[in-house]
């Protein structure tokens, strides 16, 4: 399909800005892909509709192809569209302790995932939790979530039998603030298909747990069922967010988008395979570039990204032959470099940089010199980052504190801005389009 994709962006005839033709040829095959990748038909329809009002008339990238800047157009609105505005791996946790409940069909990964997310609050915020399952139609379920726990050093809640679910829920809460965790994961009995049975379960438990957090727990693989799985259990339970599983296998993902579209709900982790360890937060640009058919189509977009890179770098360049040198465009720079592998790149083309150059190699210059300088230009404000004269004591001890690093790491890189700044003020002053015009060729 990236092949048939390619090859239509390729007849597109490059004009001033893209036709309705342009991208209606071009969206036609989008759709297509949508489609493939399982997401479902209205929310396919309506991906493309508004993707073809943002991209007509949009006026061409010079040196972009008509096609690439259709796929950019796509694939940064597929991110949108998938990307929460809350960071999506952050649990609502405090005030322990917090509920977080698990719901979804039956084999969709629910335990699975209960125990990973178990093991990630451990792991990784030190949280002491409590599992219980609630799956009374089958005790090797509640053995299952047992055994995990042992696996991954969690507790689970001892299993009573007799119990109903509610009753379970009840226990758990107990046990949960008299042992003082600071979490307690509820996971419910799924079934094959959406039933009332079910349906009234979850929501007796969920009135009594009233859980901070209840995440549907989808297999990545489900296809056009993935919108009804969604809408009925956010209408009747209300979820805060879905985990995607078997993202390891051949599925495109497309469930993501139909299930965000339809909910607005946010995606928070993925699955990727059976093993405790085999939970990701939901990166929205690698599923979009999953969704998309990868291959191909991300090449396209990287290489439009790329020629944006170079128009940028020309702007870049007329800034400096006006003399204009601030952390910025120091951090574009560095970034630069980085890219090019290394300090030689860049100075390397410029003619009077041989002294830094020498300098920079002196100094040691690497790839995480360089990554650390990036990191200091991060924690500045923007204010600081236009004007660096701002950066008195304080404030330079709160940067380097914010990037992890010494004052007199700042210190160093003000030097090197310093320095640069002056070069270029006196190659700016040679004459406009002279030296570096010739450098940069
Ligand atoms: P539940 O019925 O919803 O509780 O589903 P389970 O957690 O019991 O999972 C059903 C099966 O799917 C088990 O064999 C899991 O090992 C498997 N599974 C769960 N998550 C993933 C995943 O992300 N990738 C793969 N490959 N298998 C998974
Ligand atoms: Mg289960």
């Amino acid at each position: 399909l990236s092949e048939r994709l390619g090859g239509v962006f390729d007849r597109l005839t490059k004009q001033g800005a893209l036709s309705e033709d342009d991208v209606r040829v071009a969206l036609r095959e989008v759709r297509v892909a949508l489609l493939e990748a399982d997401v479902s038909l209205p929310v396919a329809r309506d991906f493309v509709k508004a993707v073809e009002t943002k991209a007509t008339g949009q006026a061409v990238t010079r040196s972009v192809t008509p096609g690439q800047q259709v796929v950019k157009i796509v694939h940064d609105e597929l991110v949108k569209v998938l990307s929460g505005d809350t960071d999506p791996g952050t649990l609502k946790i405090d005030n322990p302790p917090a509920p977080i409940l698990m719901v979804g069909l039956q084999g969709s990964g629910k335990t699975t995932t209960t125990a990973k997310l178990a093991r990630r609050l451990k792991e990784r915020e030190k949280k002491r939790v409590l599992m219980a399952s609630l799956d009374t139609n089958r005790p090797a379920a509640m053995e299952q979530l047992a055994i995990l726990g042992t696996q991954i050093g969690v507790d689970t809640l001892p299993i009573v039998k007799g119990e109903s679910a509610v009753q379970i829920a009840k226990r758990a809460k107990q046990q949960a603030t008299l042992g003082g965790y600071d979490v307690y994961m509820l996971d419910t009995a799924g079934r094959l298909h959406i039933d009332e049975v079910l349906m009234d379960e979850v929501q007796a438990v969920r009135d009594v747990a009233s859980p901070r957090e209840t995440l549907l727990v989808v297999d990545g693989l489900t296809g056009q069922d993935a919108v009804n799985v969604a809408t009925e259990f956010d209408g009747k339970v209300g979820i805060t967010g879905v985990v995607l599983t078997r993202m390891d296998g051949d599925g495109r993902g497309g469930a993501a988008l139909s299930m965000r579209a339809v909910t607005g709900k946010p995606i928070r982790f993925v699955g990727l395979g059976e093993k405790m360890d085999a939970l990701e937060t939901f990166e929205a640009s690698r599923v979009a570039g999953r969704i998309l058919g990868m291959g191909d189509i991300v090449a396209l977009v990287e290489k439009a990204q790329e020629t944006l890179e170079m128009e940028q770098a020309e702007r870049m360049m007329k800034r400096f032959q006006k003399g204009l040198f601030n952390m910025n465009d120091l951090k574009s720079q560095l970034e630069q470099m980085l890219k090019m592998g290394g300090m030689q790149g860049l100075m390397g083309m410029m003619p009077g940089m041989g002294k830094m150059q020498k300098q920079a190699e002196e100094a040691g210059f690497d790839d995480g010199v360089l990554r650390r300088q990036i990191a200091l230009i991060n924690s500045m404000t923007k204010k600081e980052r236009a004007n660096p004269d701002l950066l008195q004591a304080s404030r330079k001890k709160r940067i380097a504190a914010g990037a992890g690093l010494e004052v007199s790491d700042l210190n160093k890189l003000l030097k090197m801005h310093r320095q640069m700044a002056d070069m270029m003020k006196k190659m700016g002053k040679m004459g406009k389009g002279g030296m570096l015009k010739q450098a940069m060729k």
